[in-house]
């Protein structure tokens, strides 16, 4: 495990967060590291430090140590060379997210944090089981902007805007909650209306972009569930002006609305 970069830490008190960003050399495509960026900026603007550290194959999870996980997406190559690692470190993962941490993973690695993903070769590759659900890839790529209603938290609804492109059909297991529903995208599979997948403080995506610069309120989520490991009281974020932000997401979510519903 290395240390890849941390934030500024100003007058916010003796918070601080570690992020651990999984198999950032295998796992990064369309940009997917700028959430991390996102995150340690918005929580460097509060005062909170951040410390950001890469964890490779065959090196173990800080399991206690450790507030955010990050999986980034990739190609189908990359994923085999990544599953039977990360299918190996359930127990950590599992431990993790039962220590309180929080984790987000996109595309590639939402497919591999479920039971398992079969490849466009036909290829099984295994994946981690921590979240309700297994991937077939499909015939076809699901590729366009995506926009979802989201309900993290009962009465507190916002859409999430970004961008999607995976062959992989995502099925989640009877019960199991989706990060959102689909105002307009393919999402998981195409048919179901569902996007992602919500376990806790655990959520999976295919939303790139990336993710997080046009939705600051997801960033902050994120921040705040990964604040309240280390704090008794429930996390207050200082807010912030977030024009820029406001206004990319408008941009994103007016594309998404122009491709006409849903498909
Ligand atoms: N290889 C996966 C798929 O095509 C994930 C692609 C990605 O992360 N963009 O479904």
């Amino acid at each position: 495990m290395s240390a890849i970069g941390g934030g500024d830490s100003g007058p916010g008190g003796d918070r601080r967060l570690v992020i651990c960003h999984l198999y950032p050399e295998y796992l990064n495509i369309y940009a997917d590291r700028g959430n991390i960026a996102v995150l340690s900026r918005r929580a460097a603007w509060r005062g909170i430090a951040v410390e950001v550290r890469s964890i490779g194959l065959g090196e173990d999870v800080p399991v206690g140590e450790v507030d955010l996980l990050y999986v980034g997406g990739g190609q189908d190559r990359e994923q085999a060379l990544v599953a039977p690692d990360i299918a190996g470190k359930a127990d950590q993962l599992r431990a993790a997210l039962a220590d309180g941490t929080v984790l987000l993973a996109v595309c590639g690695g939402y497919q591999l944090l479920g039971r398992s993903y079969r490849d466009q070769a036909g290829a099984e590759l295994p994946g981690a089981g921590i979240l309700p659900l297994h991937t077939v890839a499909g015939p076809r790529r699901l590729i366009g902007d995506v926009l979802l209603d989201c309900e993290l938290d009962p009465g507190d609804r916002h859409t999430v805007a970004g961008f999607e492109n995976h062959a992989g059909r995502t099925l989640l297991d009877p019960g199991a909650e989706p990060f959102g529903r689909l105002v307009a995208g393919f999402g998981n599979d195409g048919e179901s209306g569902f996007e992602g997948c919500r376990l806790g403080r655990a959520l999976g995506t295919y939303l790139h972009g990336p993710l997080l610069p046009r939705n600051p309120w997801l960033a902050d989520w994120l921040l705040v569930q990964a604040l309240a490991r280390r704090e008794t009281a429930v996390p207050v974020l200082a807010p912030l002006a977030d024009t820029f932000e406001h206004e990319a997401h408008a941009v994103a979510a007016q594309r998404a609305r122009d491709r006409g519903g849903r498909s």
